[in-house]
């Protein structure tokens, strides 16, 4: 199976601050004022993390320059709009795209206006056509210290626009900084109010923090990688039927392992751990869902039968509705 003809792709794990295209960057910067007087590569450079990049900490920084150009309701609405165009154009059926509208507050617009904009943006391209992409959004809290009114917020609008354009919350942010369980009272709230929880955990803290996030009360964990080395999580995420967002190149970019040979899919895969393949952030890391999926078959001769499983996860794990689910799995189906 060729994976550049794949029509039946699923990126569940991507942030829109991070998987802006560069043309998108370049015409908000020219449509902003700002004068970036750099060539396409010297953008490219400014965008994403060097071969080098030392841990998560240093990759977030790659997010401060795009976060200043998505202030206004319109930029918001161009970068997804873009980005749902270039998925689109990759063959991604379906994707969950996600950001933390508390981000977006700079120049005075509310999280409520700042999720409606996103939502304009998907709208003008998801269902457009019978064959067009089906994308939900997944709005994440922030770890940090003093943005728990922000947090409670977001999850607040998250249940006002529940079913229509958004589909679940998340948190995301720097994990060895603010461990997982400082947030069990807002996930409880989520739970509360009957909203789907996906937790970035296991990427830059250890299991304990996957054990967090499964008491939580989260259905997916974002990476969860970690989860490999210990048995015992392995099984808990078994037991509560969790599926793992992975995302291999930004876990080497962030140094979670040294090269992709050392990447414990395989060993999850055997425990029955129900795996599915992420960009995370298509610029910061400069990766594509085509390439993360060429990258695991080239290093571990994953074929069709792989291939089609973490597809099939992903259908089911998906944070959609009944019938766009089983649209995602005929596709996967008649493809392979
Ligand atoms: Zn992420």
């Amino acid at each position: 199976m060729n994976i550049q003809n794949l029509n039946c792709l699923i990126d569940l794990h991507l942030h829109l601050d991070g998987s802006l295209p560069l043309h998108t960057v370049k015409e908000l910067a020219e449509q902003q004022g700002i004068t970036l007087q750099m060539t396409d590569g010297e953008l490219k450079k400014k965008l994403s993390v060097p071969a080098g990049c030392r841990d998560l900490n240093e990759y977030l920084t790659k997010f401060e320059f795009p976060l200043t150009l998505m202030q206004t309701p319109e930029a918001l609405e161009k970068c997804m709009h873009d980005l749902l165009t270039e998925l689109e154009g990759q063959g991604v059926q379906y994707c969950e795209v996600r950001f933390a509208p508390q981000l977006h507050t700079q120049k005075g617009m509310s999280q409520n206006e700042v999720i409606e904009a996103v939502k304009a943006g998907l709208y003008s391209v998801a269902g457009v056509k019978p064959e067009s992409i089906h994308a939900g959004i997944i709005l994440c809290c922030m770890r940090g210290s003093d943005n728990g009114q922000q947090n409670k917020i977001t999850v607040e609008e998250a249940a006002r626009h529940l079913g229509s354009g958004v589909c679940a919350v998340d948190l995301a942010g720097a994990e060895a900084l603010y461990p997982t369980e400082q947030y069990a009272d807002l996930f409880a709230y989520a739970k509360q109010l009957r909203i789907p929880v996906t937790i970035h955990a296991g990427e830059a803290a250890g299991t304990e923090s996957i054990r967090a996030a499964v008491a939580m009360g989260a259905a997916r964990i974002g990476h969860g990688i970690r989860a490999a080395y210990d048995a015992e999580t392995m099984e808990l995420l078994k037991e509560h039927h969790i599926t793992l967002e992975l995302c291999p190149t930004s876990n080497l970019n962030t140094k979670v392992v040294d090269f992709i040979g050392q990447y414990p899919i395989r060993q999850l895969m055997d425990a029955g751990v129900a795996v599915t393949i992420n960009t995370d952030n298509m610029t910061v890391s400069d990766t594509c869902i085509q390439h993360e999926y060429q990258l695991l078959a080239d290093t571990f001769a994953f074929g069709d039968t792989q291939i089609k499983e973490f597809l099939y996860h992903a259908a089911e794990a998906s944070f959609t509705t009944e019938d766009i689910k089983q649209l995602l799995k005929a596709r996967i189906t008649y493809t392979f």
